[in-house]
């Protein structure tokens, strides 16, 4: 999965289809997202010691990850994220439409220890 924390998506499937909103959450274990706005169920809460006011919640379920495309920032459209390595070894995402970089893909790439080893090739 591409897709990060703080990545506006757009519904490209299901009843909220066309909705935009930010990934406020990523479950990489069953590659669904929570996302701000999106997939949103109303919750009737009864007057309880935590809710002391009850009343009507909503809050935003999971969605599948296949049912959303990343909005590009540059060319403001769902697109698909491609994945190229720059010249100095980091990933980075980018639009497939316009090629627009959407950021580094983790953390650059952290330099390996060099090994303490001291055995001569050969
Ligand atoms: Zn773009």
């Amino acid at each position: 999965m591409r897709l990060r924390t703080g990545d506006i998506v757009e519904v490209i499937s299901g009843d909220d289809k066309g909705v935009r909103g930010k990934i406020l959450r990523v479950d990489r274990k069953t590659g669904k997202l929570v996302i701000e706005g999106v997939n949103q169920v109303k919750k009737h809460m009864h007057r309880t010691r935590k809710t002391p006011q009850g009343g009507v919640l909503t809050r935003e379920m999971p969605l599948g990850v296949s049912k959303v495309m990343i909005v590009c920032p540059k060319c403001n459209k769902p697109t698909r994220i491609g994945a190229r390595t720059l010249p100095d070894g980091a990933k980075e995402r980018f639009c497939r439409k316009c090629s627009a970089s959407l950021g580094l893909i983790g953390a650059p790439r952290v330099k390996s220890a060099p090994k303490p080893s001291t055995t001569s090739e050969g």
